[in-house]
């Protein structure tokens, strides 16, 4: 039998390549753009003809190619990029395979003029489906200009599956979105049938985010600044409310790269805090800036997934980062008290001075919900919380989180640290350890047992009270868990659970967290589990329903990221036990939960992302009687 095998020309090689490099008009454009940032271009023009199925033109100030370069440039895995196996772990460039042009060149008619600068004469060659039509001498200007002509002349199937014209064109504009942003110092220009959608000058990241997208995106953004050792991270991102129902404008670079990973996007929603409402995405604009021998940008042949060689080390700097930038910007509420001299923060610019004590005082301890000592609770009645009300003895009942708060009170909240960005002095507002904040003689009313309401300096404060329990008591949960100081209330009789494999398995991942919560859960013979205890601060619950509903809850959830494990845990108990609608409360249980409140690092929203507080300004009052 004849041997079979045989090499494929380049011109078949370089259409098969064509299909994982080039997908679309959009790809050209991208990889085009970026072979002119690699060309140390600082002005790129874009113009478009039908969405890229006639014309795609790049035209560039970069540094342009001798002749000979010009023509080898279209050569399969040719690039002046790269020159050794080792250069792969140091890629500063957009581009290294080589491909690009090759692939380009074997799918449409392509025309480039370039000249070095400083050099008299450029020039010209018109390449077809791989083939050289024509090369001479050019009187181009300096720089580099591409044409391409007709994308997938040649492959008609390829031709046919395009989409339609305004969706080629939005591919086109997202990579240019893409770019843009990750070169904010590039000028460029984007044109349609002549027309322009974009004219960007060369500017700051702040200002190429109002450019692209909207002049009010300003105010939304909060800036996002930290170095490590091992990542850099700066940008901004949105703030919460301003979070769209549709995923929004969310980017992620690395290195001047975009990328898309869904896993340091989890993080990003993540440090949200729950702060977002329900389906509801942020957006963000995020630079990485990593040692490039610890990413992979070579797994795939768009370069847009990039794999990082520590990633949950990555993903904790990126949740502390955000946090960090989100605490600074989440002031609304602690600056607003109209009480003089009740929650006067200290303002001192300058770290060691001698900061005058606050005049506030808060226990965040309170459980308005909690009654009595444990030896008088009954389950079925403290489950339907409070009927009597007599909650004289309210202040032991954050019982169950005084030793991890005490821990605690000896980190000062860094909340109220407000940026220089809003035009105001760096405020630093400590705590001593038994000096949290309490307002004295603030009014309360509690409207229908749902709604407390008080006076502050821009008009009247509006908190929900269920909703700023479950906010105090999940971050008691959290404080409770990272300290592992959880007080455990024994159960006289344990309760009893059969769990099946599959819910065994969730009750091991979670088997920490639970303990450090309070939990004391045992397992007897085969599928039989006991839990002889359960977080004090919860013994007005039923163990077993509780080991349940948290399993049940877990078993639809992705448990492999240790922090998301620790605040869902700590979301569905402070829901679990936070204290209902209609239930009324006193004056100074009232007083208890808005300092708790106001102790918490994010009392804006609950944990589960809803507005806990709101201002009905002023002038909103003025209007209503006008
Ligand atoms: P890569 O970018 O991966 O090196 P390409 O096929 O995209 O591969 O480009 C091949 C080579 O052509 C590049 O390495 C570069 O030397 C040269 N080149 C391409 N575009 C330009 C440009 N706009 N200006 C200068 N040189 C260019
Ligand atoms: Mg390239």
């Amino acid at each position: 039998m004849p041997d079979i095998i045989q090499l494929l020309p380049d011109s078949v090689a370089n259409q098969i390549a064509a299909g994982e490099v080039i997908q679309r008009p959009a790809s050209v454009v991208k990889e085009l753009v970026e072979n002119s940032i690699d060309a140390g271009a600082t002005t790129v023009t874009i113009n478009i003809k039908d969405s890229g199925r006639t014309l795609i033109q790049v035209i560039d100030n970069g540094k342009g190619m001798s002749p000979t370069d010009a023509r080898m440039s279209f050569e399969r895995h040719a690039t002046s990029k790269i020159r050794e196996a080792n250069d792969l772990f140091a890629i500063r460039t957009m581009g290294f395979r080589g491909e690009a042009l090759a692939s380009i060149a074997g799918v449409a008619d392509v025309e480039v003029r370039t000249r070095l600068h400083g050099e008299e004469l450029g020039t010209y060659i018109h390449i077809l489906g791989s083939a050289i039509q024509k090369q001479e001498a050019d009187h181009c200007a300096e720089g580099t200009n591409f044409s391409v002509k007709n994308i997938f002349f040649n492959i008609p199937a390829r031709r046919k599956f395009l989409k339609s014209n305004s969706s080629e064109l939005k591919y086109i504009i997202t990579e240019v979105q893409r770019i843009a942003l990750a070169n904010p110092e590039l000028a460029i220009s984007l044109y349609h049938n002549n027309s322009v959608i974009y004219n960007l000058p060369s500017e700051n990241v702040r200002k190429r985010i109002v450019s692209l997208f909207s002049r009010t995106m300003n105010q939304n953004l909060i800036p996002v600044d930290t170095t490590t050792s091992v990542i850099n991270i700066s940008g901004f991102i949105g703030q919460p409310k301003f979070a769209k129902k549709s995923m929004g404008e969310q980017f992620f670079f690395v290195n001047g790269r975009f990328m898309k990973h869904p896993f340091f996007n989890r993080a990003v929603q993540q440090a949200y805090d729950r702060l977002l409402p329900a389906e509801t995405f942020p957006s963000y604009f995020l630079y990485f800036e990593v040692d490039p021998a610890t990413i992979d940008i070579n797994i795939h042949p768009t370069k847009t997934e990039i794999k990082f060689e520590d990633e949950r080390t990555a993903w904790h700097m990126i949740q502390a980062s955000l946090r960090e930038a989100m605490g600074k910007f989440n002031l609304m509420p602690s600056i607003d008290f109209d009480q003089s001299g009740a929650i006067d923060i200290p303002i001192s610019p300058v770290h060691g001075l001698n900061i005058p004590e606050p005049e506030i005082k808060a226990n965040r301890y309170f459980n308005p919900f909690e009654q009595g000592s444990g030896a008088d609770r009954d389950y079925a009645k403290t489950t339907s919380p409070r009927d009597e009300q007599n909650l004289d003895n309210w202040q032991a009942l954050y019982k169950g989180f005084e030793r991890a708060g005490d821990l605690d009170g000896q980190v000062p909240a860094d909340h109220s640290i407000i940026p220089d960005e809003i035009g105001q002095e760096a405020v630093q507002q400590t705590f001593t350890n038994n000096d949290l904040p309490v307002i004295e003689n603030q009014n309360f009313l509690q409207f229908k047992n749902k709604y407390i309401l008080t006076p502050v300096k821009s008009g009247l404060m509006v908190i929900d009270q269920r909703r700023a329990h479950e906010r105090i008591l999940f971050e008691n949960f959290l404080r409770t868990i990272d300290n592992h100081l959880a007080i455990s209330q024994r159960q006289l009789f344990p309760a009893q659970l059969e769990l099946n494999a599959v819910d065994k398995e969730i009750l091991i991942v979670l088997g920490e967290d639970l303990k450090s919560l309070g939990f004391e859960i045992r397992q007897g013979d085969n599928d039989t589990f006991f839990v002889d205890g359960i977080p004090a601060s919860l013994s007005h619950l039923n163990p077993s329903d509780l080991v349940e509903k948290l399993i049940g809850d877990f078993k639809n959830r992705p448990v492999d990221v240790k922090e998301e494990i620790k605040e869902h845990l700590a979301l569905l108990l402070s829901q679990s036990a936070a204290i209902n609608y209609g239930v009324s409360l006193k004056q100074e249980e009232i007083s208890e939960l808005f300092n708790s409140l106001f102790a918490c690092k994010t009392p804006n929203y609950s944990p589960s992302g809803k507005m806990v507080v709101s201002i009905v300004s002023f002038q909103d009052f003025e209007k209503l009687l006008s």
